[in-house]
């Protein structure tokens, strides 16, 4: 696929940036209020549903997501996330940077919290706060997950995980 209107580059699994804790953003800079714009770009011209900084190769904390259910789409800086459920719920899960031979994401099912309240920034520099359940709380999961360097695959059981392995390994780069 390419990409004609922006200069980010989507790094895939295997690349070490997706294993990096990601800073704090102290200042919300021109560069990366251009920079979520692009990612917004990037996740609705790749058919995402979020998609978090250092999967763009930049390891501060900040993401875009959307609610597929209403199109709302979220700009998060330091999202943390303050409250998790109980209660778990299983949902199959892709992620933009772990393509299979179709250059396509790879699907598995990953349990996690249902719901989750979230506390981040906005991009007016506004403090913000939401609860979340279903596919949003999903969402920010998988997206703050990825500012820690933790990426989905790693929540399967090493069986299941080579079984995504195989179709990753697979991927024409
Ligand atoms: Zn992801």
């Amino acid at each position: 696929m390419v990409m004609m209107m922006s200069n980010l580059e989507m790094k895939l699994c295997g690349d070490l940036v997706l294993r990096e804790k990601c800073d704090v953003v102290e200042n919300i800079t021109p560069d990366i209020l251009h920079t979520l714009d692009e990612m917004v770009q990037m996740m609705r011209d790749q058919n995402g549903v979020g998609l978090a900084a250092p999967q763009v190769n930049i390891t501060k904390r900040f993401l875009v997501m959307m609610n597929p259910d209403t199109d709302e789409v979220f700009k998060m800086i330091n999202p943390v996330i303050t409250k998790k459920s109980d209660k778990l719920c299983t949902m199959e899960e892709g992620c933009l940077s772990v393509l299979g031979p179709d250059d396509l994401p790879v699907f598995a099912d990953v349990s996690r919290p249902e719901s989750v309240e979230v506390e981040w920034t906005d991009e007016n520099g506004k403090p913000m706060a939401a609860k979340m359940s279903g596919l949003p709380a999903r969402i920010v999961q998988h997206e703050t997950d990825h500012l820690d360097g933790v990426l989905f695959i790693d929540y399967l059981s090493p069986v299941h995980r080579e079984m995504v392995m195989r179709k990753v390994r697979k991927h024409k780069k």
